[in-house]
C-alpha cells in the first residue's frame, strides 16, 4: 500500500491514481479533508482508496495519519512525499522575509522528514520500503548558480530535500528501504500554471516508478523521466 501526501490535487492526485491502477491500496493525504474525500471518491472506482486528513507541517497530524494507515493496512510499502508549496514568487534571496523561508522549509523539507521518520519504524519491521521525495529542478545546485537569487525559499527547500534524500539513503544502505528524489519537470498544476510543458500524467510517471522499484533498484539518487540527473 502507498501513502501519498498532498494527493487531493495536482501531481499528487495523479500519483495516487497511477498507483491505484497498478494495484496499490492508496491513502490520499490531504490537509483539507473535504477535498481529500472528493479525490478519494473520484478514484474509488479504480481500486481501494481512502482519504486521510494530513498536514505535513503538524507533527500531531503526521502521527495520526501514519497510525491510522497502519491500523487499517498493517503496513506502509511506499511513501510519496509530494506535498509542497511555493510562496516566494518574485522574491530574491537578498531581501526575502525569513519567515517565508521558515514556512517553506517547514512544509517542503521538514514535512517530508517528519513523514519519513513516522513511517520508517514500520518499513524497518516489514523489511521493505520505498520513499520518494518529489523535488524540483529548481533546487539543483547548478540551477542555483544561474538563479539570480530567484524563488530563494522554494529552491533551498528542494536542495535541502535532495540532501535529506542522500542522508536517509546512506543511513538505510543495508536495508531494503530505497529512498530517492525526483524532479517531475514543469507540470500543468496550480503551482506549475496552465502554460507548463507537461501533463500531470507525465509528471507522475517517475515518482510512481520510484515508489514501485524492485529490491535491486537504485537508492539515494535523483531522477527525471526515469533517468538519473545531477544534484
Ligand atoms: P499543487 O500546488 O497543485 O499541489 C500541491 C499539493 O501539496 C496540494 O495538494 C496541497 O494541498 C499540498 N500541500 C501543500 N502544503 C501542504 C501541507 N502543509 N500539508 C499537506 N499538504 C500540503 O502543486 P503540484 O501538484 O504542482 O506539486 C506537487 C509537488 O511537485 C510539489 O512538491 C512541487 O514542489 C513539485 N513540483 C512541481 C512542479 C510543477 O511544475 N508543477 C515542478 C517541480 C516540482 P492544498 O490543496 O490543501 O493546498
Amino acid at each position: 500500500m502507498a501513502l501519498v501526501t498532498g494527493a487531493n490535487r495536482g501531481i499528487g492526485l495523479e500519483i495516487a491514481r497511477q498507483l491505484v491502477r497498478r494495484g496499490y491500496r492508496v491513502v490520499v493525504g490531504s490537509r483539507d479533508s473535504q477535498s481529500g474525500e472528493k479525490a478519494a471518491t473520484a478514484l474509488a472506482g479504480v481500486g481501494e482508496v481512502v482519504a486521510q486528513a494530513l498536514d505535513v507541517t503538524e507533527p500531531a497530524s503526521v502521527e495520526r495519519a501514519v497510525s491510522a494507515t497502519l491500523e487499517r493496512f498493517g503496513r506502509v510499502d511506499a511513501l510519496v512525499n509530494n506535498a509542497g508549496m511555493l510562496i516566494d514568487e518574485g522574491m530574491r534571496a537578498s531581501t526575502i522575509a525569513l519567515d517565508n523561508v521558515q514556512r517553506t522549509l517547514d512544509a517542503n523539507l521538514l514535512g517530508a522528514w517528519r513523514m519519513s521518520q513516522a513511517v520508517l519504524p514500520a518499513m524497518r519491521k516489514q523489511r521493505y520500503g520505498r520513499i520518494v521525495n518529489v523535488s524540483s529542478g529548481m533546487g539543483m545546485l547548478s540551477a542555483l548558480a544561474e538563479s539570480s537569487g530567484s524563488w530563494p525559499a522554494y529552491r533551498l527547500s528542494k536542495t535541502a530535500l535532495n540532501a535529506l534524500t542522500i542522508l536517509l539513503a546512506s543511513e538505510l544502505s543495508g536495508e531494503n528501504i530505497l529512498v530517492n528524489a525526483t524532479s517531475p519537470g514543469w507540470v500543468r498544476t496550480r503551482m506549475g500554471g496552465a502554460g507548463a510543458a507537461r501533463s500531470v500524467e507525465e509528471g507522475a510517471d517517475t515518482p510512481v516508478w520510484l515508489a514501485m522499484l524492485p529490491d535491486d533498484g537504485p537508492r539515494g539518487g535523483s531522477f527525471e523521466d526515469r533517468k538519473p540527473i545531477d544534484w
